[in-house]
């Protein structure tokens, strides 16, 4: 009987597991679908400069727009994507969409000096068509080094050699670097040093405790100290409270993103024309808008 009952129950999740996969085949040639029907999106998250409060610039965070799912969010799709591969040509198209956004801004914007910031994942860093993409199609603006990528601090330890060659070969066509969710992974502040990078940015999680743990204020004056004294740009990543704004300031942080700035919209011009931050009755810049 007990064998009986074992035996059902192996069929069950055979059954489950035989559900799951056909799942994952299914989205996956859904993914491919999408990327070739114009599903994807990018939407934009202002960056502020909190020097002088303006938009310095904006990150592209991917989504599909799935004819029965609605629209999902990266976690939903991206680990597939970098599973089965599809990232590489999905990380071309982004690249391709940056430089149109950009291409437009130059057009319509008089000395543009936006800067753009795309995500790009561990598979992408092996593989020459980001390379491809980012040389084909680059509009010629009034400032040039419009473009960042973005990476997380686990692939410049993890994979030292094979992306740093092309994280040279990135900067060596004027693409900046930027370390993503700095702090939240296996890397040391040590471990900037030898990083090809330009950009720091801080893990949501220690700027979420500012104010609150005594602790994440150190870890976040201990980088943007370690950045400084490199010449490497700090930016503060998930602000959602005007305390937190204001330690960052402080510390003297260069810039932050947040909701308190501006939520993701799939609206780029509603994100660049977010107004400057207003300076509030202390001197410190404030957004006018919380969004
Ligand atoms: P990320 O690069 O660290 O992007 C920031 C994430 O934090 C975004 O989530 C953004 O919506 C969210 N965020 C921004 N401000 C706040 C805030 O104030 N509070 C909180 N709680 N969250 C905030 P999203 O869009 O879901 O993206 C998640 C991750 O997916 C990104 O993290 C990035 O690692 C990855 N991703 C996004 N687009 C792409 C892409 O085009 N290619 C690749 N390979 N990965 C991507
Ligand atoms: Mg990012
Ligand atoms: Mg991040
Ligand atoms: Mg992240």
């Amino acid at each position: 009987r007990a064998k009986e009952s074992g035996k059902a129950r192996s069929e069950l999740f055979d059954e489950r597991m035989q559900a799951q996969a056909v799942d994952a085949l299914q989205t996956e040639d859904d993914l491919s679908l999408a990327l070739a029907e114009g599903q994807l999106r990018l939407h934009y998250q202002p960056i502020v400069d909190l020097r002088d409060g303006h938009v310095q610039g904006v990150e592209a965070l991917l989504r599909w727009q799935h004819p029965r799912r609605g629209l999902l969010q990266p976690a939903d799709f991206v680990p597939l994507a970098e599973r089965s591969g599809l990232i590489v040509d999905i990380g071309k198209w982004v690249i391709d969409e940056a430089w149109r956004t950009l291409e437009n801004w130059y057009a319509t914007i008089e000395d543009c000096r936006l800067t753009i910031a795309v995500n790009v994942s561990r598979r992408q860093l092996a593989n020459a068509e980001l390379l491809d993409a980012v040389a084909t199609n680059q509009p010629t603006g009034p400032a040039g080094n419009a473009l960042l990528v973005e990476v997380s601090e686990e692939l410049l330890v993890a994979d030292a050699n094979a992306g740093f060659s092309t994280l040279h070969a990135l900067r060596m066509m004027g693409v900046r670097v930027a370390v993503d969710d700095f702090g939240a992974g296996v890397s040391s502040l040590k471990h900037l040093q030898s990083m090809p990078i330009d950009h720091v940015k801080v893990d949501r999680h220690f700027i979420a405790g500012l104010g609150l743990h005594r602790q994440d204020e150190a870890v976040v004056a201990g980088i943007i100290g370690m950045a400084k004294n490199m010449g490497v740009g700090v930016v503060a990543e998930g602000v959602e409270s005007h305390d937190q704004l204001d330690a960052l300031r402080r510390l003297g942080c260069d810039s932050a993103q947040g909701f308190l700035l501006g939520r993701p919209s799939a609206d780029v011009r509603d994100v660049i024309d977010l107004p400057a931050l207003e300076t509030g009755r202390d001197g410190t810049p404030r957004p006018v808008v919380v969004r």
